[in-house]
């Protein structure tokens, strides 16, 4: 497959890519330059939440780009405020910050609370986070990831993130002395490996952080947003948390993410966070009708189906294939395949003929799976069978 690589040549190279190149989207379908067509179950990393070029969303975009791109954040925009109050209304949190990328709202998260820390807790300072969790690209959401060799590429890092083990109070607990300020978490881990928080560990977490005065911050860029069935997977829980950050899914493709804190917790003031693009009503919009659609009567119990008929196909697989079964929440599930060949899958699935699939495999021995969570049931069957196939050639 040859393209015109002298454009591609201009780019800084940030991560391997395969020779192929997007030109169109639409639904859970991709078209590459050369009129070959993929079923997408990447989605853009859990980005586009509803497909490829949605319409409620392109026409929000239309409409706010004709109208208003980009007062300031010096002044108050309409998309900004109406979005933030339908996000406080189905949450337990009073205010957000609208930024730019996940880990903008998680340097947030970590900022606010630090600030928190010096107002109320003698300059605590120490945010407890988890082994093999993902944060950010940030030099602080870089630190508080506990993705292995992150500590040493761009050392010295920031200070200020022990970690502890994901699901195991103990190892939490045995972490927090005075200094202690907050406890951060996914609660589903994406890039981990598709780990879910238990809810006892979730639960678990909620009493020591009151016990000790903590803040507990749930990282929901990958689960938050109807991924688990759920508008946000803190609720899975039953525990409220203190800070939530929203990325990925809350734009559905364009660049939104956001912070959301509870009243107590809000202590930015003038000047202490923010920038050119913050709160930009184009996003904003588009936020809009992104979260009007997810939260219409059904949408949630759709994502449901979809996650059983999902959950349900990987079994079958599973136990055709001799693998370790699958888990997850609602549309973020991974598939355990008991040996390294998920990247064999992934390039195999690509390369299918005449239609390719996206894949993708976060850890080497299981698949990662993503689909818009407006998936259409046939599309979800097309990938289980062509799944069947690609891993009875990658087996042959
Ligand atoms: N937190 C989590 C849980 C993520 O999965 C990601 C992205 N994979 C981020 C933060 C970073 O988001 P962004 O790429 O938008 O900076």
């Amino acid at each position: 497959m040859n393209f015109d690589r002298s454009g591609a040549d201009a780019l800084m190279e940030i991560t391997s890519r395969p020779e192929l190149v997007f030109v169109r989207g639409q639904g859970s379908w991709l078209e590459d330059h050369e009129g070959k067509r993929y079923l997408d179950f990447i989605q853009g990393w859990a980005v586009n939440c509803l497909g490829h070029c949605p319409e409620p969303v392109v026409k929000a975009l239309q409409q706010q780009a004709a109208t208003l791109l980009n007062p300031s954040p010096a002044f108050y925009n309409e998309p900004s405020m109406n979005l933030a109050r339908r996000i406080t209304s189905a949450s337990c949190f009073d205010r957000v910050f609208f930024a730019n990328s996940g880990a903008e709202a998680n340097e947030g998260a970590i900022k606010l609370a630090r600030k928190w820390g010096q107002l109320k807790r003698n300059g605590a300072y120490k945010i407890i986070t988890m082994d093999h969790s993902f944060h950010g690209r940030t030099l602080a959401t870089m630190s508080a990831s506990g993705k292995p060799g992150w500590d040493r590429i761009f050392a010295p890092q920031v200070d200020g993130f022990p970690k502890a083990d994901l699901n195991d109070l103990d190892s939490v607990r045995a972490l927090v002395d005075d200094q202690t300020v907050a406890i951060m978490l996914e609660p589903v881990q994406g890039e981990g490996g598709v780990i879910p928080a238990t809810r006892d560990f979730m639960q678990g977490l909620r009493a020591l952080a009151d016990e000790h005065g903590l803040l507990l911050i749930v990282d929901e860029v990958q689960t938050g947003y109807g991924r688990t069935g759920k508008l946000f997977a803190y609720e899975l829980s039953g525990v409220e948390p203190d800070i939530m950050t929203l990325g990925k899914g809350i734009g559905a493709g364009v660049p939104l993410a956001a912070l959301c804190a509870r009243e107590a917790v809000s202590v930015f003031a003038h000047g202490d966070q923010g920038g050119t693009y913050n709160g930009n009503p184009l996003m904003t919009a588009a936020g809009i009708a992104v979260f009007d659609t997810l939260t219409a009567p059904g949408f949630l119990d759709s994502v449901q189906a979809r996650a059983q008929q999902l959950s349900e196909g990987l079994w079958d697989l599973s136990a055709k294939w001799g693998m370790g079964g699958e888990r997850g929440e609602g549309l973020l599930r991974a598939l355990l395949l008991g040996r390294d060949e998920g990247p064999a899958i992934v390039d195999a699935a690509r390369n299918w003929a005449p239609e390719g699939m996206l894949l993708n495999a976060p850890r080497p021995n299981l698949l990662r799976f993503m689909p818009a969570l407006n998936v259409t049931e046939q599309d979800m069957d097309t990938m289980l069978a062509r799944l069947d196939e690609v891993i009875a050639k990658v087996r042959s």
